[in-house]
């Protein structure tokens, strides 16, 4: 039987004390790898708060260098990065906040020719991806090889939260089988907009792997942060989906 060292004890003691955490959760937090994809204002902050958690080790999957641009929202970050490649600040910045997670960082996107390889060595998949492109090839992975996939999206003051878990709940191809005009674009974004869906998709993966609280199977959480109207949409297994519709 495992169990946790002294500072792992001290390090969490907030939160294991939680009513159905406990020293449990805790390693079950310690044995898992989540794969955070799209390390930005939202891949970012949510690898933050797993972090900080105790997961065991994340890794990180972004290309591209950090532009001035990102900083409104991206909090692993720093000024003097800029120009340098984002996803190797990110693994400094968490390493600082919490050195015993073990973290890989991928400087690269989600491609076809990569994803089965992420997703197979992870317990769990934030899709927190720029683009339906990365999006449909993470989905498509995480029903191949039955992953569970948190999926977070945002456009300009809205977001929108789901846990899909194959052979389970639907899959994103079913509730999105044609894209969305906004994904074609960029918008515009506030950090604590992508900051606050960032903890919603952090917390989402904790209660998948801890067995914690209920997690969104089945469900949309719509969120309008400008009027702060959130809403629950229960979501439908499409038969004929192209993605999952074979398994059920
Ligand atoms: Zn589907």
């Amino acid at each position: 039987m495992f169990s946790l060292t002294p500072t792992e004890l001290e390090r969490y003691q907030r939160q294991i004390m939680l009513p159905g955490f406990g020293e449990e959760a805790q390693n079950k937090l310690r044995t898992s790898t989540v794969l955070v994809t799209g390390v930005g204002g939202l891949g970012g902050t949510a690898a933050l708060y797993l972090a900080v958690a105790g997961i065991g080790r994340l890794i990180l999957v972004r290309g591209g260098n950090l532009r001035r641009d990102d900083m409104n929202r991206q909090v692993l970050m720093t000024e003097d990065w800029v120009g340098k490649p984002r996803i190797e600040k990110a693994k400094e910045s968490l390493a600082a906040i919490n050195p015993d997670v073990e973290i890989e960082a991928i400087p690269e996107y989600v491609t076809a020719s990569n994803v089965d390889s992420l997703v197979l060595q992870a317990d769990i998949t934030l899709d927190c991806a720029h683009n339906f492109v990365e999006r449909d090839l993470l989905n498509a992975a995480c029903v191949r090889w039955q992953k569970p996939m948190v999926e977070a999206a945002m456009n300009g003051m809205e977001a929108y939260l789901t846990t899909i878990i194959p052979g389970k709940t639907p899959c994103l191809s079913c509730l999105f089988p044609e894209k969305p005009e906004w994904d074609k674009r960029g918008f515009g974004v506030l950090g604590a907009v992508s900051g606050t869906l960032a903890c919603l998709t952090a917390l989402e993966a904790i209660k998948v792997i801890t067995g914690l609280g209920q997690p969104l199977f089945s469900h949309l959480l719509m969120m309008d942060l400008g009027t702060l109207n959130f809403s629950k949409l229960h979501t439908y297994h499409d038969r004929h989906c192209p993605v999952c519709g074979t398994q059920k």
